[in-house]
């Protein structure tokens, strides 16, 4: 029995429809729901208060699916039953059309990521490789790619770090090389950091502490390390970093930041031969009581298929395993107006270049030999990328899943050559399905409602 006649999602449940399914976002409980097509149709004309009963008449099945799935709905809370149509003001934690004035908002900078050294004590095979990406570049190390230049020096860094604070930024990750391998500068650089106020200070690291002054340091100066690792295992350390047994000291030095009580991060980096000891490591960093354990992994431009006609698992994982954030108001609101992780960020190599983000080393903005970085911000070529959103990048702007669905444009630009493309997804919107081949490049005319 139809109780009333129309059906309307809640406030803080958003219909986001794809090309052919839709999903439903419920901002307050955190969780999406993906919808079948029929689903979607049904779904979609209720929130154009249509009312049941038209829709039950006009559609191709028994009116108790109908009544069923929006019962369904009902039941999780995120709709209601109404007996007139009925104007929903939908939940907002923010006024979303502020950066869509026509004056422009000071940047807002949120992380600025120093490159402190270009040297290191380990030799990673992949380090310097245009030909090798990574899942997630921005919380490791890394050298490349090979340059011919003067090295910043530490005043220069300084200086730089001291404009990154006046324009607002509150997170600095260093980052190398080794950033411990000239202590000096090293020190000179983290205290005026902390000297200067910076809320949240990161370094990454490879784990090798020379000397009593490196945890010191950390220490006095609440300094959070990021620990690029790999599984540990001798053998597997010793062939990728090219250096004997490094895990030995490694271990050493996250027990002693134990021991001290100082908070750390893992970044778990694999490759491809290593993919099997994956679930082994992470239980095993897992097991040091990390802030934080992220998975990251090398991604390499020269294998989609292997020999026997599978997957590069690597090439696998990342088209065919995606995973989707958990939702909330301040995720799904920065996904509708910015790209996940772009907005906010800017990067300073060892060579004074400053790029949007480490991975999108190529997209050198200025340099800060050349001229300060409110100059550079000035010039607005930033913005192309702290106004990149899902909207801009095909063919997510037609998917339903873009305001939960994270990646990577570093590696995308890198697999694509453009900025506003996707590789790694097997997502067919047309038919709303997964599909066991990637996807084809899909044209710009798949516009969805909203
Ligand atoms: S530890 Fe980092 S910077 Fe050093 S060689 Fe390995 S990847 Fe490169
Ligand atoms: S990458 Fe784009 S197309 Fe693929 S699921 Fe995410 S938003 Fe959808
Ligand atoms: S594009 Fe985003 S996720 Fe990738 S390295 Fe840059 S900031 Fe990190």
């Amino acid at each position: 029995m139809i109780r009333s006649s129309y059906f309307r999602l809640r406030p803080e449940c958003y219909f986001v429809k794809g090309v052919k399914r839709s999903a439903i976002y419920n901002l307050f409980a955190g969780d999406m729901f993906s919808l079948q097509p029929m689903e979607t149709d049904i779904l979609g004309r209720c929130e154009k208060n249509e009312s049941v009963d038209a829709i039950i008449r006009s559609i191709c099945v028994p009116s108790g699916r109908v009544l069923d799935f929006l019962q369904c709905i009902e039941k999780k809370k995120m709709g209601v039953f109404l007996e007139k149509p009925y104007y929903v003001e939908k939940y907002r934690d923010r006024n979303i059309f502020r950066h869509k004035s026509y004056r422009r908002n000071p940047p807002e900078l949120k992380i600025g990521f120093i490159s402190m050294a270009y040297q290191c004590t380990l030799n990673c095979w992949f380090c310097l490789m245009r030909d090798v990406s990574r899942r997630w570049g921005c919380f490791g190390c890394n050298i490349g790619p090979l340059r011919e230049g003067t090295y910043l020096t530490t005043q220069e860094i300084v200086d730089t770090i001291s404009q990154l604070h006046a324009m607002g930024c509150h997170t600095l990750v260093f980052r190398g090389g080794d950033v411990f391998i000239d202590i000096k500068k090293a020190s000179a650089i983290i205290q005026r950091a902390r000297q200067l106020g910076f809320e949240n200070i990161f370094l990454v690291t490879h784990g090798i502490f020379n000397s009593d002054e490196c945890f010191r340091l950390l220490y006095e100066n609440e300094v959070h390390p990021i620990f690029q690792v790999f599984p540990p295992v001798k053998d597997i350390y010793e062939k990728i970093t090219g250096v004997t047994n490094p895990l030995a000291t490694i271990l050493l030095s996250l027990g002693r930041l134990k021991k001290m009580g100082m908070p750390f991060s893992i970044n778990l980096l694999s490759e491809y031969s290593i993919m099997r000891e994956m679930k082994e490591a992470v239980e095993f960093y897992k097991a040091l009581s990390p802030s934080s354990l992220l998975e990251d992994v090398l991604v390499s431009s020269y294998m989609e298929m292997q020999e026997d006609g599978q997957w590069d698992p690597v090439k696998k994982a990342l088209l065919f395993d995606k995973k989707f954030a958990k939702v909330s108001a301040s995720s799904f609101f920065d996904r509708w107006q910015f790209h996940p992780c772009l907005y906010g960020k800017i990067s300073i190599n060892i060579f004074g270049d400053v790029s949007p983000c480490p991975s999108l080393y190529n997209d050198v903005l200025g340099n800060v030999r050349e001229k300060s970085l409110p100059e550079i911000f000035g010039e607005e070529k930033y913005q192309r990328y702290w106004e990149m959103s899902k909207e801009k990048i095909l063919p997510c702007r037609s998917c339903e899943f873009r305001y939960a669905c994270d990646e990577c444009r570093g590696l995308e630009k890198w697999a694509t050559g453009t900025l506003t493309e996707i590789k790694y997804c097997s997502y067919d919107l047309l038919e709303g399905t997964w599909t066991s081949m990637p996807r084809n490049r899909l044209n710009n005319k798949l516009e969805p409602e909203r």
